[in-house]
């Protein structure tokens, strides 16, 4: 049995120092070490020698185990090293260098501000609708209440791709769509989307902007609906403090119309109000949307008979909010694609 261990002590000594490469480790363990490897079926077979025999050839072949266990654990060492450098002398790449840091992206500042708006309108039971943005002329202006050569259309300068074709000016035809989609159902909708305008370019107006309109149709709903939605938006936007105003206004498609705007930062830092700022151009309020009833003629060309339906209607600037937020005082950065200025978002 002495004989039969020297020779295994060997054998095993002579391929490990063969063994070039760290892939062949693992097979020489297994042959030798491992639980089922042939030092292991040696202890086994000591239970068929006398018991005078048996303490000593049990020292052996421990002894060997444990030669054969270091000199496993320096080969693998040594070749792990070898492997290295010589994946360095072909790859010319240094892999013991620190690696780059990826730098991952985030959403744009745009896209954070349309779903803190989603998030609001959803506790209400409002849900996302999304119209298309290139849009006919009587989409965009005639199903809302404003025929060819109203005078209203003064209000939105306009990109025509033809006569009849508009680069939609609000998201406001997308009312019409969602009527039309959802009739005879009540309806609770916002409408976000790319709106845009053939205007100079200055730092308070982008030819191209977003907008979130709102749209919710049903039997007895009334202005104080309107008003409770949007109270309850602006405070969950901006916060409780601010205070809520609302003014009468003009917009074609709704009647009556209404101006909603909140009660400005700046009023609350010396607890007076209305102390002014340039934000709110030294009023002590902010616009925060245009809103009012929806008007019988867009109800009824939505399909949805003013005598028996009512509804609401409003619509908000995104970027808007955004500059209130963070103090930005130009909204070309928005879409100007200068990191430097997205990544502070
Ligand atoms: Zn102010």
């Amino acid at each position: 049995m002495l004989e039969q261990i020297n020779m295994l002590r060997e054998k095993g000594q002579n391929e490990l120092n063969a063994l070039n490469s760290t892939d062949q480790l693992p097979e020489w363990y297994y042959r030798y070490l491992g639980r089922k490897g042939d030092l292991t079926s040696l202890l086994k077979q000591l239970g068929t020698l006398s018991s005078e025999e048996r303490p000593a050839m049990g020292k052996v072949i421990n002894e060997v185990k444990q030669e054969l266990q270091e000199s496993f654990e320096l080969r693998q060492k040594t070749l792990r090293e070898t492997n290295l450098s010589q994946q360095l002398e072909i790859d010319d790449l240094d892999v013991t260098l620190p690696g780059r840091p990826c730098t991952t992206g985030h959403l744009h500042l745009t896209t954070q501000t349309l779903r803190r708006i989603y998030k609001i309108f959803q506790e209400m039971g409002f849900q996302v609708y999304e119209a298309p943005e290139v849009e006919s002329d009587e989409f965009n202006f005639q199903l809302l209440n404003i025929p060819e050569y109203h005078p209203a259309r003064d209000m939105w300068d306009t990109f025509w791709v033809n006569d009849e074709v508009v680069l939609r000016t609000h998201t406001s035809p997308g009312q019409i769509w969602a009527m039309r989609e959802y009739y005879p159902e009540p309806i609770r909708v916002i409408l976000p989307g790319k709106c845009y305008r053939f205007e100079q370019i200055t730092p308070r107006s982008e030819h191209q902007f977003f907008q979130v309109e709102g749209l919710a149709i049903g039997k007895n709903i009334r202005l104080t609906d309107l008003i409770g939605v949007m109270s309850e938006f602006a405070h969950k936007m901006y916060g409780v403090e601010r205070k809520v105003r609302f003014r009468g206004s003009y917009f074609p498609f709704t009647e009556p119309s209404i101006e909603i705007d909140m009660s400005c930062s700046c009023g609350e830092e010396d607890g007076t109000e209305s102390s002014g700022c340039r934000l709110c151009k030294y009023t002590g309020w902010l616009e925060v949307a245009g809103a009012g009833m929806v008007h019988p003629a867009v109800l009824r060309n939505g399909g949805y008979d003013p005598e028996e339906w009512s509804g609401f209607a409003f619509g908000m600037g995104v970027e808007r909010p955004a500059l209130l937020k963070h103090n930005i005082d130009d909204i070309r950065y928005f879409y100007g694609n200068d990191l430097r200025f997205l990544q502070q978002f």
